[in-house]
């Protein structure tokens, strides 16, 4: 396991080589990068600045170094110049969830049940810890490795670090994993459910896992807007029909427009479709 650095920014940039692009994301250019002293790779992220403030930056960033969970992406050390933000984190080698599931159209239950449980097991430990994630989506979903199907979390904290505007911005360019309350903008107040926004994506993510395509889709935006806000989903036959009625309750115990009324990640892990368990009571529909 990475240990994290104690002597923070000295020369810091210089310490690393650069190797090649491993991928962008909404805020960053992704480098893998070899450490000179130790030999050891890393992946690193370099992010714009923007307008930022330092003392909101530091704080986000001391509670990164603080994360310590097999399935988030370990943070090493961070350094900044004065127009970019240099983040160096444990690589991982499997690439994004996302393109497995271009790949594979669809998992069977159990494979999206092993995904789904790993990450609400993160969301728990990051919502014990106060932390919101707030840009959940498969492409912020990496994979540790291509032989299995161990998931990391990355980009947590990085919608607070970065100014609100830029993260409406780019998170409004594709809101099918928004939840309501965030297209209402009541969820910038610190609420007490402000964490189920993640969970609302949960939901979105179980069902792309099962069937291949999202809950909420239109070209039109203002109709997908409108089918977000209603909770308006359903599941196709075509696709769904050999799917559990525990996978389908699950996914509804998410996807529910209240967020007082949203599982939380803690009641998720206690759901039949997840611990497997056999059903003294039958589900309700
Ligand atoms: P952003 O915050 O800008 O959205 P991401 O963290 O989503 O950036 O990363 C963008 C891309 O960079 C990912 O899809 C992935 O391909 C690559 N990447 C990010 N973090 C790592 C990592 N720790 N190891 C390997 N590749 C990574
Ligand atoms: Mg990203």
């Amino acid at each position: 396991n990475p240990t994290t650095r104690t002597d923070l920014r000295l020369m810091p940039l210089s310490d690393y080589e650069l190797h090649k692009e491993l991928g962008r994301g909404a805020f960053s250019i992704v480098y893998l990068v070899t450490e000179k002293k130790t030999k050891k790779q890393w992946a690193m992220k370099v992010i714009d600045r923007k307008s930022s403030s330092k003392a909101a930056l530091q704080t986000e960033i001391e509670i990164m170094k603080k994360i310590d969970h097999p399935n988030i992406v370990k943070m090493y050390e961070y350094f900044e110049s004065t127009d970019k933000i240099y983040l160096v984190v444990e690589l991982v080698t499997g690439g994004p969830l996302f393109d497995k599931i271009m790949e594979k159209k669809s998992f069977t239950e159990k494979e999206a049940r092993t995904i789904v449980k790993q990450l609400l097991e993160s969301l728990q430990y990051l919502h014990s810890m106060g932390i919101v994630h707030r840009d959940l989506k498969p492409e912020n979903l990496l994979l540790k490795n291509e032989s299995d199907l161990t998931i990391a979390l990355s980009d947590f904290g990085l919608s607070k670090i970065l100014a609100d505007d830029v993260f409406m911005k780019t998170t409004c360019g594709t809101p099918s994993y928004v939840a309501p309350e965030v297209l209402n903008n009541i969820s910038n107040a610190p609420t007490a459910y402000s964490e189920a926004v993640d969970m609302w994506a949960v939901g979105v993510i179980a069902y792309i896992l099962l069937c291949g395509f999202p809950p909420f889709y239109s070209d039109d935006i203002r109709k997908l807007f409108e089918s977000i806000l209603n909770a308006s989903y359903d599941f196709p036959d075509d696709y769904w029909k050999n799917i559990s009625k525990e996978a389908k309750h699950f996914i509804n115990c998410f996807l529910t427009v209240d967020p007082s009324k949203r599982y939380s990640a803690k009641m998720s892990l206690a759901h039949p479709w997840i611990t497997q368990a056999p059903q003294s009571h039958p589900l309700p529909h």
